[in-house]
């Protein structure tokens, strides 16, 4: 893939790379009305503080800024190939996403990026950037200045995050939950990682610790063979089966209600036990934002646990899903599979790193 290149600013103490994928950050309208994303360079003349900031700055642009309801696999492999060909030669990365499918995203790349130990930080806008109330500006710099903030020459953050609206996330536990607002994201499940006011103010006993011997693997076997069953009352055993039995199907994230509960009619039942025979994994998530699932705490959620539906814990959806593409992808199997997608590996679930 051809990649665009500028360098915007060519001294400063730390050096960050920003990846332009496109997102509505980058946007202008269409003769119709319909905002597209545009290049890069136009950004710069919009944000001209990007020069006033002490920091090297390079922007690698995809050759075709995406909106990023079309992100397919391939764009996360691009994303990660572009960090592990720069890795040394930049402090940190700030990826410019859109919002819509960024929780994903910053999923995925949290489980590839294994044994990262520099900031990746996605970011975007609510607004367009040459909107005169866009949050693009501010997103961008405060991502820019926690990307290359330091202790003693290691980076405060060395995981892969979201900053969004004067809060820092875990990439693995954000989720984009409003549309019309810019308090667009949230972690309902893990705290907020750094807040920017007048300071930074970083949240130190929730980071991932930073481990300085830690080496780079890019982890890019990815299997897209994994689907949601979303239940709702009234789901018919047509529905569930159209969905459970597809062949090519190896993974399904059940999404239940409220604490990992599904209905327990036999036909819905024996729909899962079915699929479970065939091979298929299936781990339970909640429908609800906040919140965990406790199989067995209710009869209705007691016989996933007796017919091997696995529990997702707190784990968001989004999560889950780029999870099973990423262990299915690469080749895990049996208990050990099972127990990959059952603890955390990027802190996804829990609070344990592994
Ligand atoms: N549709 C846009 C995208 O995700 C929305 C945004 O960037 O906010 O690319």
């Amino acid at each position: 893939m051809k990649y665009k290149i500028v360098n915007i600013n060519k001294t400063g103490e730390r050096s960050v790379l920003i990846i332009y994928t496109g997102g509505t950050f980058g946007m202008i309208q269409d003769a119709s009305g319909a905002l597209m994303p545009f290049n890069f360079g136009k950004v710069v003349d919009r944000v001209p503080e990007l020069r006033q900031l002490d920091i090297r700055l390079t922007v690698i642009s995809f050759p075709k800024p995406l909106d990023s309801s079309n992100i397919l696999i391939q764009d996360w492999k691009d994303m990660a190939y572009i960090i592990e060909e720069n890795y040394e030669q930049y402090d940190a990365f700030v990826i410019l996403h859109g919002t819509d499918t960024m929780a994903y995203s910053a999923s995925m790349l949290s489980y590839m990026l294994d044994g990262l130990n520099k900031p990746v930080i996605f970011t975007g806008a609510q607004m367009p950037i040459g909107s005169i109330r866009s949050d693009a500006r501010e997103n961008l710099i405060a991502a820019l200045e926690i990307a290359s903030a330091h202790n003693e020459g290691n980076p405060i953050i060395s995981e892969v995050c979201v900053y969004f609206n004067y809060m820092l996330l875990r990439g693995s536990r954000s989720q984009k939950l409003r549309s019309s607002t810019f308090a667009a994201f949230e972690s309902e499940n893990y705290p907020v990682l750094a807040e920017a006011g007048i300071e930074i103010e970083f949240n130190y006993s929730a980071l991932k610790p930073f481990v300085g011997d830690s080496k780079l693997t890019v982890k890019n076997h990815l299997d897209p063979n994994v689907t949601i069953l979303k239940i709702f009352p009234g789901i018919t055993e047509h529905a569930v089966k159209a969905i459970l039995s597809d062949k090519k199907i190896k993974g399904v994230v059940l999404e239940s209600f409220g604490s990992g509960n599904t209905m327990k009619f036999d036909w819905f039942l024996n729909c899962l036990k079915e699929a479970i025979k065939e091979g298929k994994i299936i781990l339970n998530v909640s429908q609800c934002i906040g919140g965990e699932v406790e199989q067995g705490k209710y009869e209705t959620s007691k016989e996933l646990n007796k017919i091997g539906v696995l529990s997702g814990g707190d784990i968001t959806t989004e999560a889950a899903v780029t999870k099973m593409m990423f262990l299915l992808g690469s080749g895990e199997k049996g208990d050990r599979l099972k127990h990959r997608l059952t603890h955390s590996i990027a802190g996804e679930m829990d609070q344990v790193w592994e």
